[in-house]
């Protein structure tokens, strides 16, 4: 299945002169939003996580099916103030100003395999700030997975040693 055919592009969106990728295409396709669920699931399951996290928001879209069918539990990463128990915070540089995750405290325990899903690698600055909130659990990132990656923004090499797929790329 060639995924790229039902994610949609538009451009200026949310800024003018980002080209942004609309996964909305896909996932109100049945089949092919379990076709995609289905490929990260097959290429995630060799890296034998305990635990899927997932950023907010668009990270649970595909990362809370994606644990459903590993038969694991799924950890939301959210804005801060959003979770009601106590927390771990990461915050992290943008272009302008900064943002911070958050993970719940006990969510996560020392040693537990933790594999990361996002809907798309851009600079990478989300999923490097969710690692680093994994690492101050002492659980350890087994990998990230992505629906999309953009090649050109070199989030890949910002990541540096983690182990990376995506399935399509632009
Ligand atoms: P990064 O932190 O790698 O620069 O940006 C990745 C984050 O921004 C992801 O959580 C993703 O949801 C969001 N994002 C950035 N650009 C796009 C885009 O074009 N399409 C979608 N669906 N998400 C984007």
């Amino acid at each position: 299945m060639d995924f790229k055919d039902h994610i949609r592009v538009i451009e200026d969106f949310p800024k003018s002169g980002i080209s942004f990728k609309d996964i909305t295409t896909l996932l109100k396709n049945g089949e092919v939003y379990r076709a995609a669920v289905d490929a990260l699931v097959e290429q995630i399951r060799p890296w034998k996580p305990e635990l899927i996290l997932g950023p907010e928001a668009r990270g649970f879209l595909l990362g809370a099916p994606v644990a459903y069918a590993l038969g694991i539990g799924f950890v939301p990463v959210r804005k801060p103030g959003k979770l009601p128990g106590e927390a771990v915070s990461e915050t992290y540089e943008l272009e302008y100003g900064s943002d911070t995750l958050e993970v719940h405290a006990d969510a996560l325990h020392a040693g537990q395999r933790v594999v990361i899903v996002d809907d798309l690698l851009a600079t990478g600055g989300t999923m490097l700030a969710t690692a680093r909130l994994v690492e101050k659990t002492g659980a350890r990132v087994m990998g990230m997975s992505f629906l999309i990656e953009l090649a050109e923004l070199e989030g890949r090499e910002k990541l540096g040693t983690y182990p990376i797929f995506s399935l399509v790329q632009y």
